[in-house]
């Protein structure tokens, strides 16, 4: 055995309750005693002691070729085998996390509610490595469950670390939707706010959606005019309004089936949406602070609803700025599909200032938003 399997082995074994040990040492054994008696030598006795609540046992066992710790190592590795992507083999022990609190958190594990513990090397890393949507793997210690580790992600949606800006901070995982939530008053639209999200979205590789909340608010139609830009880059836009109940059903017709995360700033509306949407849910609603019409910031942690047996809904508290996590020149170019189709005269044109750019042509042509085009530019600089 060599010193990679001996630490796996013995830390494993450490986490382990001395009745559990017990219990995996008596399986090894039996396998042990079942292997083929070809690879028997000798027949010295080894005595193994364990430490149980009523005392010490001893379990006398023979030497073999393979010794009992090989057999602990194969059993412990076939309690949570993985295949070559790191998936489990044996799903039985996957859990979704709903929501995440200090040191543990709530999972869905074979259809019911659950509080898990972490485990502690997950727990000093709570922050960055675990996140609502996530799929975990858990193990069973006596008649609880502990989460043991995170699952590869299909799609994410991340930002810096507020704290420490090299350090991604994930906000969601395994969504196919991201529901970017605005408002058209208190707060008033914000389309660069959109712009970030819809980097991030996209790099993620989720599927972004605008949802404009509090229609009822809304005096003209022009007053929508600053989603124009986004009309053509083949993003639904939907219209809504979680107090007039107007729009629901376009909105449900997006995350149907799926699993969504609504984000965006605070007070456009977020909770009050999926509130709307299912109107069985006790979700706190920010409440309006005295005198100002702008909803209060309440602190929430995100959240997965259960919306019928198909449809997962995240909601994620408000955020004010939204930073955008190790983005490259080259990303923040992909992230603006409508440049995609546009031939510059030079291939590694930066659209700033060479001669014959093909993506300032369509600005000053209207065919590119000169408003996207803007964010271009700002996210460019930001990143070199
Ligand atoms: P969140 O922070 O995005 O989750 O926002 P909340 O759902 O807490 O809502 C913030 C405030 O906006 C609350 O006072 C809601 O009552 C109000 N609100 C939410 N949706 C609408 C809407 O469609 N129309 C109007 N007029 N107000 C809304
Ligand atoms: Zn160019």
């Amino acid at each position: 055995m060599n010193e990679q399997d001996k630490t796996f082995l013995k830390g494993q074994l450490a986490l382990l309750t001395p009745n559990e040990r017990l219990k995996l040492l008596k399986r090894a054994a039996l396998l042990r005693k079942a292997a083929p008696k070809s690879t028997m030598r000798g027949a010295a006795t080894r005595t193994v002691v364990t430490e149980e609540d009523d005392g010490p046992t001893r379990l006398k066992m023979r030497s073999r070729s393979a010794s009992l710790d090989e057999f602990l190592l194969r059993l412990l590795r076939e309690d949570r085998a993985v295949d070559e992507a790191g998936m489990p083999t044996d799903t039985s022990l996957k859990a979704t996390v709903i929501t995440i609190h200090k040191g543990r958190c709530d999972v869905l594990f074979r259809g019911q509610m659950r509080n898990c513990p972490l485990t502690p090397e997950l727990e000093r890393t709570q922050q960055t490595s675990i996140a609502v949507g996530d799929h975990v793997l858990l193990f069973q210690r006596g008649e609880h469950y502990v989460v043991d580790r995170v699952l590869p992600r299909k799609t994410k949606l991340s930002r810096p670390d507020p704290q420490t800006e090299t350090r991604e901070r994930v906000i969601v995982a395994n969504i196919d939707v991201v529901v970017i939530v605005v408002s058209v008053f208190s707060p008033p639209l914000h389309p660069r706010l959109i712009d970030r999200f819809l980097v991030a979205v996209q790099r993620g590789g989720a599927r972004p959606v605008i949802a404009v909340n509090k229609i009822d608010l809304l005096r003209d139609e022009s007053e929508l005019d600053v989603l124009d830009p986004y009309r053509p880059l083949g993003i639904p836009i939907v219209k809504c309004s979680a107090e007039a109940k107007v729009g629901l059903q376009d909105l449900m017709a997006e995350l149907s089936g799926q699993t969504a995360a609504f984000v965006g700033h605070s007070g456009v509306g977020k909770s009050s949406l999926v509130q709307a949407i299912r109107p069985e849910l006790d979700i706190e609603i920010g409440a309006v602070s005295g005198g100002n019409s702008r909803g209060s910031h309440t602190t929430r942690r995100s959240t997965m609803y259960q919306l019928g047996q198909q449809t997962q809904l995240i909601d994620t508290p408000g955020i004010r700025s939204f930073g955008l996590w190790a983005l490259s020149a080259d990303e923040v170019e992909e992230s603006f599909p409508e440049f995609a189709n546009l031939q510059c005269k030079f291939r590694n044109c930066t659209h700033t200032h060479e001669p014959q750019c093909a993506v300032r042509a369509a600005v000053d042509q209207g065919t590119v938003s000169e408003y996207r085009y803007e964010t271009f530019l700002r996210l460019r600089e930001s990143v070199s």
